[in-house]
């Protein structure tokens, strides 16, 4: 049970605690955050609503624990980091089971998430022992006064306390992503977990506590984003922000100082299908890539734009395959099941609204039930509709029908976004050359777009993100260059 025998320390009454100094704790506000059960629509848990001081102290004490972090060897670091993933994994029901009530994710994706970024914790441990050691040695040459006699060395250190903000959808594998590699590569980190997930997040962070990472290396602390989100990403004791949410990391850029920023954003992922695709392969892969966790995943599907020569056949074969999902709550494990907020419902509903004004053909009637959306496909979707453009983050999802790749291509580029596509075609030539047009930072061909696996580089352009991510970028982004230079006296041969 979630905040029971091994988690009981991280609660108090029925409101979860916060993380500073190694130490659980209330907060002196007396004020807490609801987390309200989607499905339900009742509030589930309650979170300290931290002030700006507790955030001063988490931030203070997570810059003194890293000075000896720093200094502690490879094999240590990656040692507690094994440990922290072994205890995360023992502990996958009880979190798995707060991701369930928090976010409504269904119950087996839930567990998959808890023991994924368990796994991620130890390849990162594993791929920081490699890289981390490794510098460089470097000889000057025909620089003006210099013959040969500077000689440079350089190696990697950490950059300092950084500030992970992860998204609702993976609360869990996208604050590891950020914690693993910022520890192994000898920084601290500062967690604001999202308010949706956040109790699934205290959980996971109590299992690197009992893992006896040193205190104050890791703090928590919980809060509205709109409260306490500018005073910490604005805050002079952060060193670096990782970042993964919608159009709230591009004005936390525009306010954040000078600290690097690992920015993962929002997207339009676009699936464009051919005449010569495999129309069973590509109509199993816009399911699964529009409607897994009912389409709140960053790299869902969330455009297709397929040749009006095979549209009709491939809107019969995905129909076929939508008629077959399951709706209903997540601990039925249905594939459908309550979009995260009402607000988020809200907004998918203006969506659906306004292509049915612009008279888009409904391939299913349009059904509502509190945060639960049954999944939909709009067919004959046109560039004035906002579907056409916007990111539901639901289960809904747009065709347009195109006469020519490149009008495909023209579509997909002229979005602001620019996380992934994929392409659905059985000429490689094709398959590379789309790939080559696409401005995206990944495309994938004849398979979804998706993040994973965790060490695949992984980054967004244009609205979609500033650096890349996967395990090892995500280690070096995390570290800063350190250049020692030894000089030499000019030599005193002559040439001949
Ligand atoms: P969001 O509303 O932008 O929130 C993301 C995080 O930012 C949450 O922890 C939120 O806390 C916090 N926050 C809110 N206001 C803040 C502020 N002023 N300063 C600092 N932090 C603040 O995004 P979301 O609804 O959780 O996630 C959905 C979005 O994430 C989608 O657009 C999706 O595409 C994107 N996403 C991208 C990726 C990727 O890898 N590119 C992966 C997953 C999701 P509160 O919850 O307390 O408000």
């Amino acid at each position: 049970m979630a905040g029971s025998g091994t988690f009981s320390e991280i609660i108090d009454g029925d409101v979860y605690k916060y993380y500073v100094d190694g130490q659980w704790k209330k907060s002196s506000s007396g004020k807490s955050v609801p987390i309200i059960n989607p499905t339900t629509r009742n509030t589930h848990y309650k979170v300290q609503a931290c002030t700006q001081e507790e955030v001063n102290n988490v931030i203070d004490s997570a810059k003194k624990a890293q000075k000896l972090w720093a200094k502690t060897p490879l094999w240590k670091r990656a040692e507690l980091l094994h440990k922290a993933a072994a205890i995360l994994k023992e502990n996958k029901a009880p979190i798995a089971e707060c991701l369930v009530k928090e976010i409504a994710k269904p119950a087996k994706d839930s567990v998959t998430e808890v023991v994924r970024s368990g796994d991620l914790i130890s390849y990162c441990a594993e791929e920081g022992v490699r890289i981390l050691g490794e510098g460089k040695f470097l000889v000057s040459d025909s620089f003006p006064g210099n013959d040969r006699t500077k000689y440079c060395l350089t190696s990697k250190i950490p950059i300092g306390v950084v500030l992970a903000i992860p998204p609702f959808n993976y609360p869990v594998n996208l604050a590891i992503s950020k914690i693993a590699p910022a520890l192994i590569a000898g920084n601290s980190i500062v967690l604001k977990p999202p308010t949706q997930g956040a109790v699934a997040a205290l959980h996971m962070v109590h299992c690197f506590h009992l893992a006896g990472f040193p205190k104050g290396l890791i703090g928590c602390v919980t809060g509205k984003g709109s409260e306490i989100g500018d005073f910490l990403t604005m805050h002079p004791g952060v060193n670096c922000i990782s970042f993964t949410g919608g159009d709230t990391g591009i004005s936390i850029s525009r306010k954040a100082g000078m600290v690097p920023l690992q920015m993962e954003l929002g997207g339009k992922d676009a699936c464009i299908v051919l005449e010569d695709a495999d129309l069973d392969l590509a109509a199993a892969n816009i399911v699964k890539g529009g409607f897994s966790y009912s389409g709140q995943r960053c790299t869902a599907v969330k455009v297709v734009l397929v040749m009006e020569k095979v549209a009709s056949s491939l809107v019969k074969k995905v129909n076929e395959k939508v008629a077959k999902l399951t709706v209903g709550p997540p601990e039925d494990d249905c594939d459908i099941t309550p979009v995260v907020t009402e607000s988020s419902a809200n907004f998918i509903e203006g969506l659906v609204m306004d292509a049915k004004e612009k008279k888009a053909t409904f391939c299913q009637e349009y059904k509502r039930k509190g945060n639960l959306i049954w999944p939909l496909l709009l067919d004959n979707v046109r560039p004035d509709m906002r579907i056409a453009w916007e990111e539901p983050f639901g289960p809904v999802l747009p065709v347009i029908r195109i006469n020519s790749v490149e009008e495909g291509i023209h579509h997909c580029n002229a979005s602001n976004f620019g996380l992934q596509g994929c392409v659905f075609t059985s000429d490689i030539n094709k398959a590379i050359m789309i790939s080559d047009a696409m401005e995206t930072g990944t495309v994938q061909i004849n398979s979804a777009p998706a993040r994973g696996p965790d060490h695949f580089p992984f980054q967004g352009i244009k609205d979609s993100g500033i650096g890349s991510q996967g395990i090892t970028n995500s280690i070096h982004m995390m570290t800063k260059v350190k250049t020692t230079v030894i000089n030499l006296p000019a030599p005193s041969y002559t040439m001949g």
